[in-house]
């Protein structure tokens, strides 16, 4: 059936969805027990070194043939018990018993006669580099064992799939394996209990899911008690209370957050997001994940503190773990503390994941150091966030007319000229240099440079529309 034609079923009063039918399958990934099994490696080289040591691995018993080896084969032929090598060309007779060969070759002629050898044997076969002599392709691996995620891009291109490796990579945990590993052991922990399929469903998900929240904590009895208790009672009576991370975005290049961050998104039942966050973002999250925007432009038209905490609270105290995503870091003019106060107070677990603040990626774009010795002796941020239309006025005004800092502006593009007149009649010079940054890290970040006496009227033409900051001091002269 055509994606249209599924298409069309679910416009029609059709009931029952109809399940899609898989796609054309290039390989089938199987996990295969190779211990104790006999394997035959032909080739001595590099490249044979490294299958070498992957099947030797998985404890299976291999035999290396070839003329002349890579001092890698020799030391593994030393040190791992399960690898022999004998010197000499190939025969026929040498995959007897074998379930797998794996050979290097660039000889056509020679791929065939192996073809044929492993196939008289029952043994199946992989020419390194030469998917159409191979019945069996080794994919890329992450490898967490016993947690194993196989790649394949069917040997069209083994680096493709090394690239998605790396991806992969990032999203898990080494400490996964222990969890892995635990879970092998509680299975038949778990089989003892006589549980109905459900509840063994149930045991399994609240397993899945303390792992991927705690993936670098070691799992231990009491996590074993934690997923088997009271399950006969049924889930719906003890759903776990929900957590919230309040999750840095970074200021919008989705290349800036944190692999905790990207990991707490695939994870999140509900994510939470402010108008700063961007699509690239947001896009993420878990697909299946419930995004709400509690910006000035979503949820509600005025959508208050109180309105985010409540809300918070309420998702979970329905078991939701949320993900809070704020603009660049939580603790920078965040407002991070009215949340986890008050989700505190209601009992529920709050951490933080910290993002990468609009200032550090305005300096790295502008390959600006902010603490550039002599001319920065200190660094301080301060948000000129117009209350009733004027710059505060509590703010201290002595240290922001220092002429050895470095300061970065937040919120204060409306409150730009008084800001800079104001700093400049406590004494900072007026030829300071002073930058406005828009949208860092977008493709269409802008800035516009001048000095404190200048930068206000340039602004002013300037039109700005998305967020921007303002950094001033005399380290800006030794931009790199
Ligand atoms: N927690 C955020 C700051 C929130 S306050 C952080 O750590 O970056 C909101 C202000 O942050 C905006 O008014 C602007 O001054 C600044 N800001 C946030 N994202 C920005 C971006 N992508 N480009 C420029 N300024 C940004």
């Amino acid at each position: 059936m055509s994606a249209s034609s599924d298409d069309n079923n679910r416009n029609s009063r059709t009931p029952a969805p109809v399940a899609p039918r898989l796609r054309e399958l290039a390989t089938l990934p199987v996990f295969y027990k190779l211990h104790g099994k006999r394997v035959v490696i032909v080739g001595g080289n590099a490249a044979a070194a490294w299958k070498v040591e992957l099947l030797a691995a998985t404890g299976a018993q291999v035999d290396v043939i070839a003329k002349d080896f890579v001092q890698r084969i020799e030391t593994q032929a030393i040190e791992a018990q399960n690898v022999n090598t004998l010197r000499r060309d190939w025969m026929p007779g040498d995959f007897v018993e074998a379930v797998l060969v794996v050979a290097e070759t660039e000889n056509e002629e020679e791929a065939t006669a192996l073809q044929q050898a492993a196939k008289a044997a029952g043994a199946h076969l992989n020419v390194i580099d030469k998917p159409l002599w191979s019945s069996f392709q080794f994919g890329a691996i992450v490898e967490r064992s016993p947690l194993v995620v196989a790649i394949s891009t069917d040997g069209g291109a083994p680096v493709f799939g090394q690239a998605i490796r790396a991806r992969i990579e990032t999203l898990l945990p080494d400490g996964l394996r222990r969890w892995a590993s635990a879970a092998k052991t509680w299975r038949s922990k778990v089989s003892t209990l006589k549980l109905d399929l459900h509840s063994r469903r149930t045991v399994w998900e609240r397993f899945a899911r303390l792992a991927l929240n705690e993936p670098t904590r070691t799992p231990g009895e009491h996590d074993f008690e934690a997923i088997t208790r009271d399950i006969d009672r049924n889930d719906k009576s003890l759903a776990k209370t929900g957590s919230v991370l309040l999750v840095g975005a970074g200021p919008g290049d989705p290349e800036l957050l944190t692999l905790r961050a990207v990991r707490a998104l695939q994870g999140a039942d509900v994510v939470l997001f402010d108008d700063l966050v961007s699509q690239e973002v947001l896009d993420l999250a878990r697909r299946e994940a419930e995004k709400i925007s509690v910006g000035k432009r979503g949820f509600k038209p005025s959508c208050t503190q109180e309105d985010i905490c409540a809300l918070m609270i309420e998702l979970a105290q329905h078991g939701k773990d949320i993900v809070r995503l704020k603009g660049g870091d939580p603790m920078v003019f965040g407002r991070a503390n009215e949340e986890i106060v008050a989700l505190q107070n209601a009992g529920i677990s709050v951490a933080v994941v910290p993002g990468v603040t609009a200032a550090s990626a305005a300096a790295a774009s502008l390959n600006l150091s902010l603490t550039e010795r002599t001319l920065a002796r200190r660094l301080q941020f301060v948000t000129a966030h117009a209350r009733g239309g004027a710059v505060p006025d509590d703010l201290d005004w002595k240290a922001l007319a220092d002429p050895h800092a470095a300061t970065v502006v937040y919120m204060g593009v409306r409150t730009l000229a008084q800001y800079c007149a104001r700093v400049m009649a406590e004494g900072l010079p007026g030829d300071t240099p002073a930058i406005l940054v828009e949208r860092v890290s977008h493709p269409d970040q802008r800035q516009i440079a001048g000095t404190v006496a200048t930068l206000p009227a340039l602004v002013a033409a300037g039109d700005i529309k998305g967020p921007a900051l303002t950094i001033i001091g005399q380290m800006l002269r030794e931009r790199g």
